[in-house]
This record gives structure tokens, sequence and C-alpha cells, in this order.
């Protein structure tokens, strides 16, 4: 028997499974006015920086609320209100970019590719070529809505060269995919805790250069949302946060971030998941599933598979199955309809790969699903991606 290392496991792109004692780290109480907690918030502050080769050009701020709470208070600290923002748009968590832009009111310039191929360094340049107006951009560097990574290096050189601030949608990628903040000299970098940090939910972060969250002062049209008037307070209240800060999710992150240097930090990381996702890929293959992308298109932090062609498959008692046996799996997004997704990222080791395979045979059995072949034959060669 494969030991169980979770009682529930939390497939999806977030929350996700975290290790016992990240959790034990919440049953403190902490005082956010004492030297503890403000040293706990500069250590954390100080690892994302590290993490992303920040320190010294840029500045972390954290701020209360979802990784998304971040992305928008990002918008408004770094695109004036007389700037344009060109949103990258090829995936789920690309179009959640644009609905924030719009919805605060930014002007926004969409650019909408198919999931694949994937945009190159000369589609953006003729994007801003063809609109000056264009101050910065905004792009997913994993979107978990499919599992494609952009290639945001040759992006933000495009961008550096024509002098067009770029922020990356590093929530899903933080931690695990490398990304140099100052090498490629991006305006803003937002984070989850929650995803290859392996925390648990309760803050968004963003790494900013320091030079643009120095503009940034006055222009928020939010308070809570400020991130210059979050940084000032941190910086000038030796790392006390404004307002009640969630002090059990940073208790948290500061225990994940103690496993993940132990781990040796984010290439050790990506080779886990990336060994777990070769191990469920593979295992799904020999069973008939089959990809909604090709191996070399795919991020190891999640893995889409094409529906089950035989009629007795309905993804609804597919997932109710699965949870009964305590593993929570995620539909596909409107963005790959015919799709169901399973995460990978968080406390999982190989052993646990065994059990979700076991769960997907149980699950799929007491459905009466005989073929797990897709209705699409080549789905998942590269052809028909
Ligand atoms: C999870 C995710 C988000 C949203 O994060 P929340 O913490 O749910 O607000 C944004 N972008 C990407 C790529 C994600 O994977």
């Amino acid at each position: 028997m494969t030991e169980r290392r979770h009682d529930l496991y939390l497939l999806t792109p977030g929350p996700l499974t975290v290790a016992p004692e990240v959790k034990r780290e919440m049953l403190a109480d902490r005082s956010p006015n004492a030297e503890p907690h403000s040293a706990l918030t500069a250590m954390v502050r100080d690892y994302m920086l590290e993490l992303c080769n920040g320190r010294g050009t840029h500045e972390c701020v954290p701020i209360q609320g979802s990784a998304t709470y971040a992305i928008e208070a990002a918008f408004h600290a770094f695109v004036p209100r007389d700037g344009k923002l060109l949103v990258i748009q090829n995936g789920f968590y690309g179009m959640r970019l644009r609905e924030i832009a719009e919805g605060i009111g930014l002007a926004v310039t969409a650019l909408e590719f198919p999931m694949l191929p994937l945009p190159t360094g000369t589609d953006i340049e003729a994007a801003l070529a063809a609109d000056p107006a264009i101050t910065h951009i905004v792009l997913c560097h994993v979107d978990t809505g499919t599992g494609i990574r952009n290639p945001v290096e040759e992006i933000a050189a495009v961008a550096s060269r024509r002098g067009v601030g770029v922020l990356v949608d590093a929530v899903a990628s933080f931690g695990t995919f490398p990304l140099d903040a100052a090498a490629l000299d991006l305006t803003a970098i937002m984070i989850s805790p929650n995803k290859g940090l392996e925390g648990v939910p309760g803050i968004g972060i963003v790494v900013a250069k320091r030079s643009e969250l120095e503009e940034a002062k006055g222009r928020s049209p939010s308070v809570v949302l400020d991130l210059h008037a979050q940084w000032r307070f941190l910086e000038e209240k030796g790392n006390q946060w404004r307002w009640t800060p969630p002090t059990h999710v940073i208790g948290a992150l500061g225990k994940a971030i103690e496993r993940h240097r132990a781990e040796g930090g984010a290439a050790p990381r990506l080779a886990r998941y990336r060994a777990n996702w070769r191990r469920l890929v593979d295992g799904m293959r020999q069973r008939g599933f089959a990809t909604l992308l090709p191996d070399e298109a795919a991020a190891p932090i999640i893995a889409t598979f094409h529906d089950p062609a035989d009629p007795a498959y309905d993804f609804r008692k597919f997932y109710l199955a699965m949870e009964k046996r305590g593993f929570i799996i995620f539909p596909g997004r409107l963005t790959a309809a015919g799709t169901f997704r399973i995460g990978l990222m968080g406390d999982l080791v190989e052993s646990d790969i065994t059990l979700i395979l076991e769960a997907i045979d149980e699950s799929l059995a007491e459905l009466g699903v005989a073929s797990f072949a897709p209705r699409d034959e080549g789905a998942s060669a590269p052809a028909a991606a």
C-alpha cells in the first residue's frame, strides 16, 4: 500500500495541498506589532527579492487579499491614467488580466493569441509599433488555465528597447520558474504565497522596480490597494503592516520559505514538479488519455487532459467520485473546453501520483467509463493544439 500523505489532495491551481508543518504555524497567535512578526515580514520581503534577483533594484510589497488584489494594486500603481496597457491574452488568466484592467478604467489594448503558437518578440514589436500610446505590457508567465508558459524574456527585451514597462503575472510560476527582475528590467511581478511557494492564501505580493514605485505616489484611486502607501508604511514602521495583517498566513509563509530553501530553491522544486508531472502524464497516456498540450509547450505545474469520449463519462460525476476519495480536480476553463485539469503544485511527491492514478482508475470504473481516449484522436499532437 502506498502511504497516504494528506487527507485531502487539492489538485487545483490554488489553494493547494500544503505540508503539515506549514499548517501548524497557523496555530500560533502573533502580535502584528511585535518584533518577531516584523522580522518575519522582513524575511519574506527579502526572500522574494532573492528569488528574482531584485535586491538593490526592486522592492517587495505584500498586500492583504489574494494574488488578484496584488494584480489590481499593481495596475493602479504603475499604469498612469494617461498611460495605456497592452494585455497579452492567450489563456484564461490573460483574459482575467484584461477584465481587471478594463474594470478599473485603464486604457487597454488586448492582443489576443490562440493557445499556441506562443507569442513572439516580433508579434509584440509589431503591436508596440502600431500603437505608440502603449506605456506598459502585462502578461501571464504561466497561464494555469491551460499550462502554457509565455516567453517573458523575449517579450521583456522588446519592451525594454522601446521603453515600455512590463508587468508579469507570475502568480503560478514564482518560486518555481526562474524570472530575473533586474536583467529583464521588470516594472512589477505579481506573486501568490500559495502556488509554487507552497504557503497558504491570504496575501498577494508585488515585487516592483523601486524607481517606478516612487513615481506611483498618490496615483492609486484606491486606499486599501495603494501599493506606494503600503510600501512607505512598511518601510517607515519597521515592517509593520497598514491595517490588520493576516498574521497566520504570514507565519505559514515563513515556514513555507524555510521549506523552499531547504529543498534547494526554485530549480529543485521545479524538478520535483516535473518528475511528478512526467509520471502523471505518462500514466494517463498509458490509460489512453490525451493531453491538451504537447509536452514541449507544457509547464509541469498543471496537466490538462481531454475528456474521454466514452458516453459514460461526465465531468461532474468524475469530480464527485474523485472528491469522495479525497482528491479535488478541476474542470477546464472556457479557453480550453472539454478538458479537465490536475494541478501539480503543492506538497506532492511521486508516491502521491500513484494514489492519484489509482483514484482516477477507481472513479472512472465507478462511472462505467471503459475507454479513456478522447474524441479527437490527434488531440495531444502538436498540430492539433
Ligand atoms: C491562481 C492564479 C491567479 C489568481 O490568484 P488568486 O490568489 O486566486 O487571486 C492569477 N493568475 C494566475 C496565472 C494564477 O494561476
